[in-house]
């Protein structure tokens, strides 16, 4: 990164500009609903833009940082551990998730947040165990007809839970979904608070919801989400995912 003696460069201040703005967001959509911003984790996903800005981010304070793809979350990961050392930065991975890439991301991810079927359980578990690391573990909730996106259908949920919470290397720490396109956000999010609720009753410690988007945030903060994932927000336009 090019240094920018006396001030910051342009592209971390356009970051934190961009990162105030979805704060304020935050802190309004809790306002309105009386949560405090504290109970939210800020997702901030850093698909397609470069390790300079993950690398700015940390500097401005980001602690979440999320990804959605093995090949590029790797490599990024170790970069950015390279340049700014262990700082406490929480790898996401919120992306569809092959078996076969799981036993890599399993080294390097702290919250998997796309677990939506049995084998993929199996091999997060055996790679978790392989790098000695117990892996926070999300189920997927499928909130649309068209499955194409990832997640479980709801009456999937508690088995496949069932089978995380009895992995050695993988902890279950609640539910993820992502919002249908043609769906009012707030009745989705709506559904994922009923799972995330039924959920809690046989697993009382997988109490997080990690839900809302740049366009949906609001409606995310409103049902109770811990965790929002927000990328463009944040970065800007993303080229197409390759
Ligand atoms: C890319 C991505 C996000 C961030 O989306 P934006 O609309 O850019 O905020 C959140 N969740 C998942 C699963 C993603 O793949």
């Amino acid at each position: 990164m090019t240094a920018h003696p006396g001030g910051q460069d342009p592209r971390t201040r356009e970051l934190a500009q961009a990162l105030a703005v979805v704060n304020g967001r935050i802190e309004a959509a809790c306002a309105a609903t009386g949560r405090s911003p504290g109970e939210l984790t800020l997702v901030v996903v850093t698909k397609t833009h470069p390790v300079d800005d993950v690398i700015r981010l940390a500097g401005l304070g980001v602690r979440h940082v999320g990804e959605s793809r093995d090949q590029e979350a790797g490599p990024k990961a170790a970069q950015v551990r390279a340049a700014v050392g262990d700082i406490g930065l929480h790898w996401h991975f919120v992306g569809r998730l092959q078996s076969n890439k799981a036993r890599h991301v399993a080294r390097y991810a702290d919250l998997v947040h796309s677990v939506d079927r049995a084998s993929l359980v199996e091999a997060l578990d055996r790679g978790a165990q392989a790098a000695g690391r117990r892996l926070d573990c999300l189920v997927q909730v499928s909130l649309d007809v068209d499955p194409s996106r990832g997640g479980a259908p709801p009456r999937d949920v508690p088995g496949l839970a069932d089978r995380i919470a009895a992995c050695a290397g993988l902890r279950l720490a609640g539910v993820m979904a992502v919002a249908p396109l043609d769906a009012d956000p707030l009745v989705a999010f709506g559904t994922l608070v009923g799972v995330s609720t039924r959920l809690c009753r046989d697993h009382p410690d997988a109490t997080v919801i990690s839900a809302g988007m740049s366009g949906d945030l609001e409606a995310a903060v409103t049902v109770g989400a811990t965790h929002l994932r927000v990328g463009s927000a944040v970065l800007g336009h993303r080229a197409p995912l390759g």
